[in-house]
């Protein structure tokens, strides 16, 4: 326990008033001892008095020893001590034995008395031969003889007296200073034992304290489940890797991890098994890599991403070896709670010379590997390439120049006709999304949509082009129709219905005009929120188009799970009708089936008069494709319309190319 912090401060002030009070005893102390010093020159009043005595005694004697004989030398004797005896009086009325002497008024007025009597004989002295002189100094004798003996002999207790006082005095201060200092030395341990009990409770709270941190630290380093470092150890450890200047290898190579599968062994046997899994990966890693060497790290990133760190020449000269390994030991099965499981995984590589490249980050590029892998298609190892940073620099400027852009009106939509199959007729065109960047010019759709679906920049941009379109297409002649695509992010996260209905009233344009096109990939994706919605813009009168058929896992079953009006024949599929003749009857039988379910069948990017011919035999009602137009932005579109009209037939050199 510690003293709390004001019961502490009290001891110390505490202390240092003893301290004080004891300083100041002793001052006094020393001043009294002082005085008393000069108080023991009182031992001189004694000595002076007696040696008055003893003089006036002498004095009277060689008085006796003259009246005897009568000779000039007792005379002369006499007349010496006369001075002496004169001269002691004055002695007696000076510093201490005066004030011995002021100490008793009547003491004062005795001795006051006798020095005049003996002042008043004393030059008499000199005239000793006369009888009447020795006469006269003889009752002067008698009278101040007994004054001096008696004031010489009271000073030694007079003395005695004060001294005693003085040395009770002393004695009574020496006490309270014994008092003090034992108080003193008493408060002085209290504080002692204070400060050292304070000290190592102080002590001890440190090493609570530098304990407690190590544990944070140990657990802000590690994992807690897998028990592997995590991300913020390996970035330290990455960090000391990079360190050109510790001469350790300076060849390395990082592998981004990702599992595929994971996401599904979570939700079919819950948490806690993949929890299990998790850690079982973990081992298998931290097997492999403890066996490849000392400067090795296996980390858990977070989820189901785990990174790698290898460090020298033969790490990096095998590193693709290095990750397929990876990928066949976390490939193979897992038991998990009594259940056989088996997943995958995905891995981006990057590999560098520390020496050379000083400018690049492994870790990043291993994980724009990793999403490039990704993108590739599961289980398979991606090594990085310079062409991937670039592209992921140029994906970060596009994503954060696309909301200016959409306000500044530089994303719009160019149209590519759509034709009667059979007469070549303009029925109609698809708006097509264009960014023209101020600084990196044309830009495609496939590069920007798939960046504005990510946030919610594609509601903006559906919105804009619709918007767009539809104003535009204002001054089409009534025969036209005009298609929009609808994106996957837009009905997940826009009011389509109220956003459609809104722009069809604010621009006027009419519904049965207006074909909207989605992508399987919705309908399987939320396939009864993308029904409902659809049948509500079915409602308003619009066409619903289903767009790319042919590409991704596109089935039959997708033409009746809805009532679509259109069915949009993927390029891909068109590519293939020349070589492949299986295509034509595939062609053929969806052409048959469309048909039959009442939809419009769109065949898209016709570049060829053979492709054309063959879909037109095939029973397809409408074609696009560079064959009948490229996309094309509005002012070409009125020329077209123009040339269009006045010669009843498509111009597919009046086209516009980005
Ligand atoms: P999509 O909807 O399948 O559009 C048809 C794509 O095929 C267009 O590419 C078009 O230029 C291209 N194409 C048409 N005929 C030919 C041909 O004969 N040969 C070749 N090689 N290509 C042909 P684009 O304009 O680059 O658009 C690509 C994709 O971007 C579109 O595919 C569509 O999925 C998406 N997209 C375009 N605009 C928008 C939009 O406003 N909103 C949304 N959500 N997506 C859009
Ligand atoms: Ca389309
Ligand atoms: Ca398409």
């Amino acid at each position: 326990m510690r003293l709390p912090t004001t019961t502490f401060n009290l001891i110390v002030i505490a202390s240092f008033v003893a301290l004080g009070a004891v300083g100041w005893m002793h001052t006094r102390l020393a001043t009294a001892t002082d005085a008393s010093v000069a108080r023991s020159a009182r031992y001189d009043v004694t000595w002076t008095g007696s040696a008055g005595r003893m003089e006036m005694l002498e004095l009277r004697k060689l008085m006796s020893d003259f009246l005897a004989s009568g000779s000039p030398e007792d005379a002369a004797q006499v007349n010496l001590y006369a001075q002496i005896v004169e001269g002691r009086l004055a002695n007696w009325d000076s510093g201490l034995f005066r004030e011995y002497i002021d100490y008793a008024p009547e003491r004062r007025i005795e001795f006051d008395q006798a020095r005049a009597e003996f002042g008043d004989a004393v030059t008499e002295f000199a005239n000793l031969q006369d009888p009447a002189v020795q006469a006269k100094i003889l009752k002067k004798l008698d009278l101040v003889a007994p004054v001096m003996d008696l004031i010489g002999a009271d000073a030694q207790s007079h003395t005695v007296m004060v001294n005693s006082g003085i040395r009770d005095q002393l004695v009574h201060e020496q006490r309270l200073q014994k008092y003090l200092s034992f108080g003193l030395i008493g408060v002085g341990t209290v504080l002692l034992l204070v400060m050292m009990h304070q000290n190592r409770s102080l002590e001890r709270a440190r090493r609570a304290a530098r304990e407690a941190a190590m544990g944070f630290s140990d657990l802000a380093h590690h994992d807690g489940l897998t028990g592997l470092p995590n991300r913020l150890a390996f970035t330290t450890a990455f960090d000391a890797a990079m360190d050109t200047e510790d001469g350790g290898p300076t060849m390395l190579a990082v592998f981004a991890i990702d599992l595929d599968g994971f996401k599904a062994v979570n939700d079919l046997l819950g948490h806690a098994a993949g929890d299990d899994l998790l850690v079982a990966v973990a081992d298998r890693l931290r097997r492999m890599v403890s066996k490849s060497g000392l400067h090795n790290i296996v980390s858990r990133f977070g989820g189901d991403e785990f990174v790698v760190l290898l460090q020298g020449e033969a790490a990096v000269a095998r590193h693709e070896a290095i990750a397929g390994e990876i990928l066949e030991e976390l490939g193979r099965p897992y038991v998990i709670q009594r259940s056989t499981v088996a997943i995958g995984a995905t891995i981006g590589v990057s590999v560098l010379d520390r020496a050379r490249d000083i400018a690049s980050n492994p870790l990043l590029d291993a994980d724009l590997a990793l999403n490039n892998a990704k993108a590739l298609g599961k289980g398979i190892v991606v090594t990085f390439e310079p062409s991937m940073r670039r592209d992921f620099e140029r994906r970060g400027r596009l994503e954060s120049d696309l909301k200016s852009a959409l306000g500044n009106g530089d994303i719009f939509p160019f149209y590519q006709p759509q034709v009667d199959i059979e007469t070549g007729q303009l029925v109609g065109f698809e708006a097509l999304a264009r960014w023209n960047h101020p600084e990196l010019g044309w830009i495609a759709p496939n590069e920007f949509i798939p960046i504005a679906e990510t946030s919610s920049q594609i509601v903006e941009l559906g919105r804009c082009i619709l918007t767009t379109a539809c104003s535009q297409a204002m001054v089409f002649p009534g025969t036209l129709r005009v298609s929009v695509n609808l994106s996957v992010g837009q009905m997940l996260r826009d009011d389509v219905i109220g956003m459609v209905t809104d722009v069809l009233a604010s621009t006027g344009f009419p519904a049965g005009r207006l074909t909207l096109e989605v992508t399987e990939s919705l309908m399987m994706s939320e396939p009864e929120l993308t029904a409902r919605i659809l049948k509500s813009l079915k409602g308003l009168g619009i066409s619903i188009a289903l767009d790319d058929f042919g590409t991704g896992y596109s089935a039959l079953s997708y033409l009746r799970q809805f009532d679509w009006d259109e069915l949009k024949i993927d390029k891909l599929f068109v590519d293939d009708l020349g070589n492949e003749p299986r295509s034509l009857s595939i062609i053929e039988a969806v052409v048959d089936l469309a048909s039959q379910l009442g939809m419009r069948v769109v065949a898209e990017g016709v570049e060829t008069t053979e492709q054309h011919a063959i879909l037109r035999k095939s029973g397809c009602h409408i074609a696009q494709g560079y064959l009948f137009g490229r996309p094309q932005p509005i002012d070409e579109v009125h020329l077209t319309l123009l040339r269009s009209l006045a010669a009843g037939e498509p111009d597919p050199d009046r086209t516009v190319s980005i």
